[in-house]
């Protein structure tokens, strides 16, 4: 096992995956940004480096700042968390090439999943059903263009091939505002993902989010967790997520994620990873992979009992998964409440000092959070400061957690989005479990203030 291990993250993530390194006795070196200096976990490490000035692209994006961090402090590995280098394939090489253990998939299997007309391509080899469209990037010419788009039928989605975060994406109802909604993505594409090419999908009407999480090890071992619902996003960002996913039948997900896992054997997969659907009237239709650890995965760490950073970091090392597929049992259910520092209902970026933070407990409840008393949210990153996540033995047991521990938080200083979970949680349609991707939304216009 490794004896020390840089994570190349921060935030809750960073701090999700130092408390995992500690529970294996492996020492974890944070790196921090000059933002970030005086934040408790990074306190709380062995180790810290400052790894350049607060804008992520010459701290937390800087490939030569962090793999220095890593010899200096002669780390084995580096974990990459979520967001930021996780899912960028020139940084996962260059950090084997430099000697460290990358904890993740390979270069090339992030190569493949993280475009996503290869990762289509791959998946449909694997016999994993995909949203209908245009077979790989679109063409130039505007005729063939509109060609493709009638054979899918409208409404369609443009969609960026490196695109991420709800980014890249727009819906197209009609073929006169087609063309333009090609030049517009491909444009913004090359500009926040570095690569113009973009693909079409049919725009479901109704489909919910449900995807399903894997982790494979380095010896053709490979297991799926099964799945989430991450249906409650705005503007295709999650803002809560649960699992098992409310009145889908177990078969059906068995048989995905059988799939799934045979996919994963097939591209040699290594680490975890999340298969994302959208699910409309029964079936399943593949939207995208991410190759690392996801924001969400402690829902599927409650009704698993897996806990899925230490797994990434056994498989980085070389061991064998330590449970089978028969082995997983799903049991109870769990939801996550994603809590961002912003205005509850205008969405507007609040950061600054908290000046009062009082997390709720009691049972079945985890709060995974970097935040506390005093602590300045630096305007630079992310809203996201912290998730709340209840388990029950019941869904209607998980709701009835969730409120109460909604209940109990008191975050002052700041505005967040507690109060929007609040009313959420009371709701009747999402009470009553499964709503689609468009319901948050909607219920945002109905509710304005
Ligand atoms: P990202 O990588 O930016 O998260 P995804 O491909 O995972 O992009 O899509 C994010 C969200 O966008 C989905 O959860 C869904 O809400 C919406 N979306 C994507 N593709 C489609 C589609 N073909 N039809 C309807 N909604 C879609």
């Amino acid at each position: 096992m490794f004896k020390k291990i840089l994570i190349a993250n921060r935030g809750e993530i960073a701090l999700r995956i130092q408390r995992a390194c500690r529970e294996m006795g492996i020492k974890a070196v944070m790196v921090y940004s000059e933002a970030d200096r005086d934040a408790k976990y990074i306190k709380l490490a062995e180790e810290a480096v400052c790894i350049g000035p607060a804008p992520s692209a010459l701290s937390y994006l800087s490939m030569p700042a962090i793999i220095s961090a890593a010899e200096v402090t002669d780390a084995e590995a580096i974990h990459p968390g979520y967001g930021f280098l996780s899912e960028n394939a020139d940084f996962a090489e260059r950090v084997e090439k430099s000697g460290f253990t990358f904890i993740g998939p390979t270069a090339e299997s992030i190569r493949i999943m993280g475009d996503k007309v290869s990762a289509k391509q791959a998946m449909i080899k694997a016999g994993v059903p995909c949203v209908p469209g245009s077979e790989g990037e679109l063409p130039e010419d505007p005729i063939e263009v509109k060609r493709i788009a009638k054979m899918v039928g409208y409404p369609v989605i443009i969609k960026a091939a490196g695109g991420g975060g709800g980014r890249g994406m727009r819906v197209v109802h009609t073929e006169a505002a087609l063309i333009n909604a090609v030049q517009m993505t491909k444009a913004e594409a090359g500009a926040a993902f570095g690569n113009p090419a973009v693909y079409m999908e049919k725009f479901l009407q109704n489909p919910r989010h449900i995807e399903i999480q894997i982790i494979a090890d380095q010896h053709k071992n490979a297991v799926y967790l099964g799945e989430r619902d991450c249906s409650m996003q705005r503007r295709h960002q999650k803002v809560i997520e649960e699992a098992p996913a409310p009145g889908i039948l177990r078969k059906l997900i068995d048989k995905v994620g059988d799939r799934c896992v045979a996919a994963c054997k097939k591209i040699g997969y290594r680490g975890a990873g999340t298969f994302e659907f959208l699910y409309e009237n029964g079936e399943f239709y593949f939207i995208e992979m991410n190759t690392r650890v996801q924001v969400e995965h402690p829902v599927t760490e409650f009704i698993t009992g897996v806990d899925i950073v230490k797994t990434q970091i056994l498989v980085a090392a070389g061991e064998k998964l330590p449970f089978t597929q028969r082995q997983i049992s799903i049991k109870g259910h769990a939801i996550e409440c994603r809590i961002n520092a912003e205005d509850a209902y205008k969405f507007t970026p609040s950061p600054g000092r908290i000046t009062m933070w009082h997390p709720p407990g009691g049972p079945g409840v985890r709060v995974d959070s970097h935040a506390y008393t005093n602590y300045f949210v630096p305007p630079n990153y992310d809203s996201m400061i912290g998730k709340i996540i209840v388990y029950g033995d019941t869904r209607e047991q998980a709701l009835a957690r969730m409120r109460t521990a909604l209940g109990e938080t008191v975050i002052e200083g700041i505005n967040t989005n507690i109060p929007l979970h609040r009313e959420l949680m009371v709701d009747a349609k999402f009470m009553a479990g499964g709503t689609n991707i468009h319901y948050l939304e909607e219920w945002l216009a109905q509710h304005k203030r």
